[in-house]
């Protein structure tokens, strides 16, 4: 059985560092923010090279209280990528605001940058541009759009923490960068975990002040905020795990190339990598108008495989009434129907990477 990824593996393989920092966390009696937090906070900020890291309950919630922070909400409009996870265009809506869709790069799955300018009106107030599967966006043209226009740019690292563009790490590009440390993700806790990272010292403290009930001195709520912090257990985890992100990164990039040698005559259509950046291979997915013999192929032979995602945002219950339809992104909806990720993490052997290929290669070749 070769899973799609394997969270034990990667435990194993630093046992003792992990184990070190659980039990010194339990001693510690300090268990929501506090120092170990704190630390970790530094370690992030200065890893993606930016001056604040604020750590978070979850991704979704970086993405909220990006906006939030930015007074999104009501009456505003927020471009995003036809392709993501829901949570993206959900975030929007919860804010109150409006996402509004661009098509995605059939190749790299990245927002289309040529067809930005078209949507703005004067309600939009923020880019989201998503680094999908580890991929960069393209990102000097987004800045460039949101200069000439005063948009905020609130980058969506989920899937992408220690990707690069042009040299520079995905996250510190924008004015607000959000991470998850869900524990599928590149660098993921053993929970739910994330964070935003700005250099803007007025937008930092309004983060912190919202992940506490809107606190800027305790019990005195100044706003509505939330309880959205980041635990010290979790913490602990993510300090211990961070010193290996190169290194598991760098697997995932090595493996990835090797999937795309092995399957040049599969049939199937395998990742790019566009020249502005590093991709750090989230996820490895392939493209196929035989998705689902070849996914039920796979899977009678022990091999998982999975979708991400099935369904595009638009055409989602919660974004009916925003009158999209089927047909308004195809690039977005083409992906939906015919992408799927092949099992890939750090820690996968070449011998089962092998017996993959192998599986792959009985149907299509
Ligand atoms: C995982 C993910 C999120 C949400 O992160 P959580 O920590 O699961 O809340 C947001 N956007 C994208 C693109 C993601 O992959």
């Amino acid at each position: 059985m070769i899973p799609l990824v394997d969270l034990t593996a990667q435990y194993h393989s630093i046992k003792k560092e992990i184990d070190a920092a659980v039990l010194s966390t339990l001693e510690s009696g300090h268990f929501i923010l506090g120092p170990t937090v704190s630390k970790f906070e530094e370690s992030i900020a200065s890893y993606l090279g930016v001056k604040h890291a604020i750590g978070l309950a979850s991704g979704t919630d970086a993405l909220v209280i990006a906006m939030r922070a930015l007074n999104i909400g009501a009456g505003d409009e927020v471009i995003i990528p036809a392709y993501t996870f829901f949570a993206t265009a959900g975030t929007v809506m919860s804010v109150g605001a409006k996402p509004v869709f661009v098509d995605v790069d059939p190749q790299s799955y990245q927002i289309d940058v040529s067809r930005i300018k078209a949507v703005i009106t004067p309600r939009t107030k923020a880019i989201i541009p998503v680094h999908l599967y580890g991929h960069p966006s393209e990102m000097d043209p987004i800045l460039e759009i949101a200069r000439e226009h005063n948009l905020k740019v609130i980058e969506d690292n989920a899937q992408a923490f220690g990707a690069e563009y042009k040299g520079k790490k995905t996250g510190s590009l924008g004015e607000i960068g959000c991470l998850s440390f869900f524990p599928t993700k590149n660098l993921g806790a053993f929970g739910d975990g994330g964070g935003v990272v700005t250099d803007d010292d007025a937008l930092a403290e309004r983060m912190r002040m919202l992940r506490t009930h809107g606190w800027k001195k305790k019990y005195y709520s100044e706003e509505v905020g939330y309880n959205s912090r980041l635990d010290a257990m979790q913490a602990a985890i993510l300090q211990a795990k961070l010193p290996h992100i190169d290194a598991w990164n760098d697997r995932r990039r090595e493996l990835s190339h090797r999937y795309t040698e092995k399957l040049i005559s599969s049939g199937l259509v395998t990742p790019v990598e566009r020249e502005w950046g590093r991709h750090v291979y989230h996820l490895y997915i392939v493209r196929s108008s035989k998705r689902v013999e070849l996914q039920s192929f796979l899977k009678d032979r022990g091999i998982a495989s999975e979708v991400y995602y099935p369904l595009p945002p638009h055409l989602a219950v919660p974004c009916r009434h925003f009158g999209y339809k089927e047909g308004d992104f195809p690039h977005a909806e083409k992906a939906a129907n015919e992408t799927f990720a092949l099992p890939l993490y750090p820690e996968l052997t070449e011998s089962q990477q092998d017996e993959v290929v192998a599986g792959v290669m009985e149907m299509t070749g």
